[in-house]
């Protein structure tokens, strides 16, 4: 089997809410083979659709030609025969191709991705919330949308609050979370998971009053409490707060998780199978944290298509968390065929070939690219903030 054509296919998906979000397309990666089978792949990277297209386009003819079912060698070709390694962009276009690799290994064979590695170790894969609050910093509304993600089926709900903060000590900033954290405890009651994703806005300082005030309230995890590549300030964090610390949705190396297992700086991987490489990588950070003693809980607010790729390593890992998933109830939820659909807080493993999902090809083309945004913060004396 020979791969014959990459196809890009861009998908504008604004996100609906009121708060500071961020517009993206959804970047779906064909992959078309000499046999008639095409793979599937996600490779959205917010913001950065040109660059992803330039980094395909850079790697075309090593990729034209090439045995699909040798994935894992043409990874080896990709990531090391250009002598520069990756970036974010180069890994987030290689896993697009990588995963669409994975897909049409399991069309030949007409099995689950996930049953050509030893097969699934769990039943069911349990999900948490990303993204229900619509960006909301209002505690009232921050209210009434977790009770409407709670009427949804989850039972696990991650938040945020995208507010600037001075660094070491913002007084304001603290309480306002605080605040925040409590209103979502107390809408989706004592029996739901809740998190914190930082997101990486804080130095360690800050981010240990944040963690600190955050204690009491029985959070799952505290996401991205300082920058990723701060390896020593989140093994600070780690140390000072009493609340398992979860990283990795902006890390591509493998050797990235393992300085940050080794520092004892995060319990919790959260590789991103659109930008670590893939399906295979995202596999070796899963093993990794087992040798740690950790847990793997895939990053993904993006579209259904590598959600529903990610349940395929949920189901695998035997260290595996929880997986995460946008809020999704509109057309979003739809680009594939079967739409996901939550119950009870788990969503159901994919039964059909390859990744078990096809896009809805008429219905992405109803909604053609968009210019993307990333929302940009600023804190009062005109300095710039992470968003
Ligand atoms: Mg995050």
């Amino acid at each position: 089997m020979k791969i014959i054509k990459v196809e890009p296919l861009l998908v504008g998906a604004p996100t609906p809410g009121c708060g500071l979000l961020s517009n993206r397309n959804y970047f779906y990666i064909l992959v078309h083979t000499d046999e008639g089978i095409t793979g599937l792949g996600e490779a959205t990277l917010e913001s950065h659709d040109e660059s992803i297209l330039g980094a395909l386009k850079d790697l075309e003819d090593l990729i034209i030609g090439a045995d699909p079912a040798q994935v894992a060698k043409l990874m080896q070709v990709l990531i090391r025969q250009r002598f520069w390694k990756g970036g974010v962009v180069k890994a987030s276009a290689i896993s697009g191709i990588e995963l669409a690799c994975w897909d049409i290994l399991g069309k030949a064979v007409n099995k689950p991705v996930y049953e050509l590695l030893g097969g699934a170790v769990r039943d069911k894969i349990r999900v948490y919330a990303n993204g229900w609050s619509g960006g909301a910093t209002d505690p009232v509304i921050v209210r009434d949308k977790a009770q409407e993600a709670k009427a949804c089926g989850y039972r696990a709900f991650k938040f945020s609050l995208a507010i600037p903060s001075w660094p070491v000590s913002d007084l304001s900033a603290v309480r306002q979370i605080r605040h925040i954290a409590e209103t979502v405890r107390l809408a989706v009651g004592d029996d739901c998971e809740i998190m914190f994703d930082g997101h990486g806005r804080y130095d360690s300082h800050l981010a240990v009053r944040v963690g600190q005030a955050l204690e009491d309230l029985n959070l799952m995890f505290f996401e991205e409490p300082v920058q990723p590549e701060d390896e020593e300030g989140m093994a600070r964090v780690a140390r000072e707060v009493n609340i398992p610390i979860a990283a990795g949705e902006r890390l591509t190396r493998l050797q990235e998780f393992r300085r940050l297992f080794q520092k004892e700086a995060i319990a919790i991987a959260q590789p991103d199978l659109a930008h670590c490489h893939g399906f295979n990588e995202g596999l070796k950070v899963a093993h990794l944290a087992e040798a740690f003693d950790g847990f793997v809980a895939p990053h993904c607010p993006m579209s259904p298509v590598i959600t529903a790729i990610s349940l395929h390593l949920d189901a695998v890992a035997p260290n595996f968390l929880i997986q995460e998933r946008l809020f999704l109830n509109d057309w979003r939820n739809e680009v594939i065929t079967k739409p996901l659909v939550v119950k009870d807080g788990y969503l159901d493993l994919p039964k059909g070939p390859g990744w078990g999902i096809e896009l809805d090809l008429e219905k992405c083309k109803q909604h053609s690219r968009i210019v993307a945004g990333t929302p940009r913060l600023f804190r009062p004396d005109g300095a710039v903030c992470d968003w």
